[in-house]
């Protein structure tokens, strides 16, 4: 095996496989390590989905109520696209990498009936 074999040219960059839903998303000030997590999270999507995972919401206006958005210590990653064995797999690995990562997480329903996961910093 020589370096070149271990060059992956169709990686894209980060800012491709994790988008914000829009405008009003607020990444800016959301804690790295919560940014980070969903970054990793965003790389195993594209790679299973082949399609980039949506941030609904970090620190936005919105989610003012939420405390833990307002801190920016949240992230609601929305799974709504996925098929039903899909966002099982995709959950499941949440799951399984987000204690290691000192996350907490839930999946939820969103006021329009869309399925998210919310990412927060695990209290201590
Ligand atoms: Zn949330």
């Amino acid at each position: 095996m020589t370096d070149d074999s271990l060059r992956l040219p169709d990686v894209p960059p980060p800012e491709v496989v994790l988008l914000p839903a829009s405008n009003d998303v607020q990444l800016e000030g959301v804690e790295q390590r919560l940014v980070h997590y969903a970054v990793h999270l965003a790389y195993l999507h594209w790679l299973l989905f082949a399609a980039p995972l949506i941030v609904m919401s970090g620190r936005d206006r919105e989610h003012s109520a939420s405390a833990m958005h307002f801190a920016g210590q949240a992230l609601d990653l929305h799974t709504d696209s996925l098929e039903a064995d899909e966002a099982l797999l995709f959950h499941a690995l949440i799951a399984f990498s987000a204690p290691a990562r000192l996350v907490d997480y839930t999946v939820g329903r969103a006021p329009g009936g869309e399925r998210f996961v919310h990412l927060e910093v695990a209290k201590p």
